[in-house]
C-alpha cells in the first residue's frame, strides 16, 4: 500500500510532511450520525492515526438515505452507531487507530475522550452539545470544528482558541431554536457540503497548514443556490463565560446545561434547557405547525401532541412530556424537536 496517499502527498501544501504529521494526528468526532459517518471515512481514507467516534444511538432504518457508513443489516440489527461505523472504517483501512464512545456525552465524558486530541469535530445535532464542545476546546486549548446541516442548507466554522471568537460568544445572533432534521428532513448533498467544508479545516489543521484556514462563518443552501460568509472576529465578547478573560465554563457544570428529570408517580419527563438559550411558548407552537400536530396555546404553555406523548412547554421554556418515563427517550424527543 506504498502509493496509498500518493495523490495527496502529490498535493503541494500537504507533501510527505503533511501526511506524516497526518499519520500522528488524533481527532475527536462527537456525533456519529451523518456528518459523523463522512467526516470519520474522509480522515480514516486520508491516514489520520487515531479517531475517537462518540455517539449514543443506534442504526435506523431512517438514517440510511444520508448515513453512509450503514446498511440496511445494521438497521435491522439495531446496531450501535459507533461499531457499525468502526466495523465499516476498519474494513477501509486496516492500520487505522479507532476508539469508539457508546454513551452520553457529557462534560466529565467529553474532556476525557478529549485528553490529548488535536481536534474536536462537530458531528452532533444539538445546541447543548455544541455548548459543551466549546467549553472543553477552550478548556484544552483545542480547535473544534462546527458544523450544522438542516433541511438543505448548512453552516461552518473552525473555532480556534486564542485566535477566533467562540461559539458563546455568537449566541447573541445564534436562532434560540433551530429547525432540526426531525422536524423539516435534510437531504444528503448539504451534509456531505459540510462535511466536506468540515474535512478541509481538518486536513489544514492536522497537516500544519493554519494560515489557509476558514476566517469567516459560511452559510450555504445548495437547493436555493445560495452561499454566504460572515465576518465574526468583532464578535468576540471579553467577558465571554468560556473564552473571556475569567473563564467558567458553564457547560463542563452539572448544574448548568440542560437538566433531564423523571417526575416520580407523574409517568411524566422534565426537561429545563440550559440557561444559554430561551425557548418560548411561541417555539413550541412553531414546532406543532411544523410537524402538523393539534396544539393548544395559553397563556403560560403550549400543549401539543407527538409521537404519542403529551408535551408541555412552559414560557420559562421548561418542557414536559407526559406519558413517558424513560429519561432517555424524552432526551431524544426534547432534541429531535428543538435541537
Ligand atoms: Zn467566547
Amino acid at each position: 500500500m506504498e502509493n496509498r496517499y500518493s495523490r495527496q502527498t502529490l498535493f503541494q501544501p500537504i507533501g510527505q510532511d503533511g501526511q506524516q504529521q497526518l499519520s500522528d494526528s488524533h481527532a475527536v468526532i462527537i456525533g456519529c450520525g451523518a456528518l459523523g459517518s463522512s467526516l470519520s471515512e474522509t480522515l480514516v481514507r486520508a491516514g489520520i492515526g487515531k479517531v475517537t467516534l462518540a455517539d449514543r444511538d443506534y442504526v435506523e432504518a431512517s438514517n440510511l438515505q444520508r448515513q453512509q457508513l450503514f446498511t440496511e443489516a445494521d438497521a435491522q440489527h439495531s446496531m450501535p452507531k459507533v461499531i457499525a461505523a468502526e466495523r465499516r472504517l476498519r474494513t477501509i483501512r486496516e492500520d487505522v487507530e479507532i476508539h469508539t464512545v457508546l454513551n452520553h456525552v457529557d462534560g466529565p465524558v467529553l474532556e476525557e475522550i478529549t485528553g490529548e486530541a488535536d481536534l474536536l469535530l462537530d458531528a452532533t445535532d444539538n445546541f447543548e452539545t455544541r455548548l459543551l464542545l466549546n467549553d472543553v476546546a477552550w478548556k484544552l486549548n483545542i480547535p473544534w470544528i462546527y458544523g450544522a446541516v438542516v433541511g438543505s442548507s448548512g453552516s461552518v466554522f473552525p473555532f480556534i482558541p486564542g485566535k477566533t471568537p467562540c461559539f458563546r460568544c455568537l449566541l447573541p445572533v445564534l436562532p434560540a431554536v433551530n429547525e432540526t432534521c426531525d422536524t423539516v428532513g435534510v437531504i444528503a448533498p448539504a451534509v456531505q457540503i459540510s462535511a466536506a467544508h468540515q474535512s478541509a479545516e481538518a486536513l489544514k489543521w492536522l497537516t500544519g497548514n493554519t494560515s489557509a484556514m476558514r476566517t469567516k462563518l459560511l452559510h450555504f443552501d445548495v437547493w436555493n443556490n445560495t452561499s454566504v460568509e460572515a465576518g465574526i472576529s468583532r464578535m468576540k465578547n471579553s467577558q465571554c463565560q468560556t473564552c473571556g478573560s475569567h473563564p467558567t465554563y458553564p457547560s463542563l457544570h452539572q448544574q448548568s446545561g440542560t437538566q433531564y428529570a423523571v417526575l416520580c408517580g407523574r409517568d411524566t419527563v422534565q426537561i429545563i434547557p440550559d440557561a444559554g438559550r430561551e425557548l418560548t411558548v411561541a417555539d413550541g407552537v412553531r414546532v406543532a405547525q411544523q410537524l402538523q400536530t393539534e396544539y393548544r396555546e395559553t397563556p403560560f404553555f403550549v400543549e401539543f401532541h407527538v409521537d404519542g406523548y403529551r408535551c408541555i412547554l412552559f414560557g420559562n421554556g421548561r418542557l414536559l412530556i407526559h406519558g413517558l418515563k424513560d429519561m432517555k427517550i424524552g432526551r431524544k424527543l426534547y432534541h429531535s424537536l428543538f435541537g
